[in-house]
């Protein structure tokens, strides 16, 4: 299941994140994603897998927001962008060229973190008077 691969993908990110932290360990209350319409990732299927994943971890209780990317081509032909269609085989509206470049639609990427460190532990300090 190819969401299963991407939230195992996600979660390594995740965790490589996180040790940039460490020692403290961040509270994770969002990641914001951005798919691609044209990754094939079923927005809901994938914050279905997430949550199943998370659950028991360090990021338990974490909802992942996916912001949308349209699909963008460019057709190299005249070098102008389209929204490519599938009733129309993808290809340019300009010139009738297949699609050869995608420039935007293919993201899968995280863009950024709601999170919250916790304080590290207060030693008691002595006070000088
Ligand atoms: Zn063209």
């Amino acid at each position: 299941m190819h969401e299963v691969d991407m939230t195992r993908c996600l979660l390594l990110s995740m965790q490589e994140w996180s040790q940039q932290h460490a020692p403290r360990q961040p509270s994770v209350q969002r990641v914001h994603l951005q798919v691609g319409t044209f990754t094939c990732v079923e927005p809901d299927q994938l914050v279905f897998t997430w949550r199943a994943a998370v659950k028991g971890s360090w990021l338990d209780g974490s909802e992942l927001s996916i912001e949308s990317i349209p699909l963008v081509g460019r057709c190299l032909c005249c070098n102008s962008t389209y929204a490519p269609r599938v009733d129309h085989g993808y290809r340019s509206p300009c010139c009738d060229h297949p699609m050869e470049e995608i420039v935007s639609g293919r993201e899968l990427k995280i863009r950024s973190v709601d999170y919250s460190l916790s304080e590290p532990r207060l030693t008691p300090q002595s006070v000088e008077i």
